[in-house]
């Protein structure tokens, strides 16, 4: 097997502008590898951190040439002459060379470029596509197979409010999903198709029709509600059954408007206490054929995500992003406090492969169901695409079909049912 011949990065500039990692891992067989890491912008607090330079004389504080360094100058050079396959004991030694809880001294995006590299470089060499490798590399990680069957159904945001856009509206993401019956032929046809619809719709009603940070429309609406009815017009726009061709979700990222105890949206007139505003959310849910309902709640508050969860109708996914932070100790607590059902997987939540794919073995083993994820800030690396059908993740989220860097990963999955896995 060949070895490591030489790790570098440098920066790259992301979907919202601002300045990324970039890797290279170069085989001493000649083989090439890149990868790029994506950054989120609404951050859950456990998630481990993105080192940045804070110089403000550079990028605004947001430069990462000191997570640059870190790989050129400290953990690439002690790589060279190892063999990618060594992912676990390498990804331990980039958890240990890190030593804090939240890789807070080499940050997670350092640790993720090389623990990524070592994921690409391994399933070049062998000539096996990604996907296949990363399926092979869990079953040798938790001896336990994952059967490939069939591509994660896509979940597309395609109204963006809350931290991803300028509009007004306080929930984060308002998506449609496919029925699962649907190839992910159809099922692109169907999100790409609404996508159009909805900017006809909105257009129409003298709405603005420009995008937030994943390529959803970003109008102002009078309410929340409004934007789910916009969604329902829509679809039925297409001659298409809501609750049965397609279904509506919400990352509503609610501990971005969470504050001393109360939810300010603009569904209501007054700050809502905390009932009150999940009976709201209850009935949204309930109403609105939502399958995939996230972050409901704030992050910090276990007992009411317990509570909710024992409430809501379990067709509903209820998915903890910024509660969990792809963390197995969180997750560890709510499959304990049954407190959701669903977690989202985001590597660089977490800042190595080996620990991501420890989080979905840890899910598996407790038939909590998981979704990967994108970030806001994306580049147009797929490699989360292939991740994602490794796993056999149940849904796949990564924005709406439109802008380049969301549609290199669903493409990626077009090109892998295409290619790889016919229906
Ligand atoms: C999310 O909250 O699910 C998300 C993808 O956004 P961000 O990357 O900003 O956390
Ligand atoms: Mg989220």
């Amino acid at each position: 097997m060949s070895k490591i011949k030489k790790i570098y990065a440098y920066e790259i500039i992301d979907s919202r502008g601002y300045p990324t990692i970039e890797g290279k891992l170069i085989l001493d067989n000649g083989v090439e590898v890149t990868t790029s890491i994506p950054s989120g912008t609404s951050i859950g607090k456990s998630e481990a951190i993105e080192l940045r330079d804070k110089d403000e004389t550079r990028f605004n504080g947001m430069g990462v040439t000191k997570a640059v360094s870190y790989i050129n100058d400290l953990l690439g050079p002690k790589l060279v002459g190892v063999s990618p396959l060594k992912q676990k004991d390498i990804d331990l030694w980039l958890i240990k060379a890190d030593g804090t809880k939240n890789k807070s001294k080499l940050g997670g995006n350092t640790t993720l470029t090389i623990s990524q590299l070592l994921v690409k470089a391994a399933a070049t060499d062998l000539k096996v596509p990604l996907f296949r490798y990363i399926n092979s590399l869990y079953q040798s990680l938790f001896d336990s197979p994952i059967p490939i069957e069939r591509l994660p159904d896509p979940i597309f945001n395609i109204i963006n409010g809350g931290k991803h856009a300028n509009n007004n509206i306080e929930f984060q993401e308002f998506q449609i999903i496919p029925s699962s019956s649907y190839s992910f032929t159809d099922a692109y046809k169907i999100g790409v198709e609404i996508y159009h619809e909805l900017q006809k719709v909105l257009a129409y009603r003298n709405s603005n029709i420009s995008v937030g940070e994943e390529g959803g429309f970003a109008p102002d609406f009078p309410t929340n509600l409004d934007a789910i009815e916009i969604l329902n017009e829509t679809i039925a726009q297409k001659n298409l059954k809501i609750g049965l061709d397609v279904f509506l979700g919400l990352d509503i990222a609610a501990s971005h408007f969470y504050k001393d105890g109360k939810y300010k949206i603009k569904d209501k007139p007054h700050l809502l206490k905390v009932d009150e505003y999940l009976d709201y959310i209850y009935k949204l849910a309930t109403t609105y054929s939502i399958l995939v309902l996230e972050d409901p709640i704030n992050e910090d508050d276990w007992p009411k995500w317990s509570e909710f969860n024992q409430k809501i109708p379990k067709n509903i996914y209820l998915v903890g992003d910024d509660l969990l932070t792809t963390n197995k100790e969180r997750l560890e607590r709510a499959i304990r406090e049954k407190t959701c059902t669903t977690i989202l997987i985001k590597p660089n939540q977490i800042g190595t492969i080996t620990e991501t794919l420890e989080v979905i073995n840890l899910a598996r083993k407790n038939n909590f169901n998981y979704i990967v994820s994108h970030r806001s800030g994306e580049t147009n690396d797929s490699f989360i695409a292939d991740f994602a059908v490794a796993v056999q993740s149940d849904f796949v989220k990564f924005g709406a079909s439109a802008r380049g860097e969301r549609l290199a990963k669903y493409n990626r999955l077009w090109q892998i049912e295409r290619e790889e896995l016919k229906k």
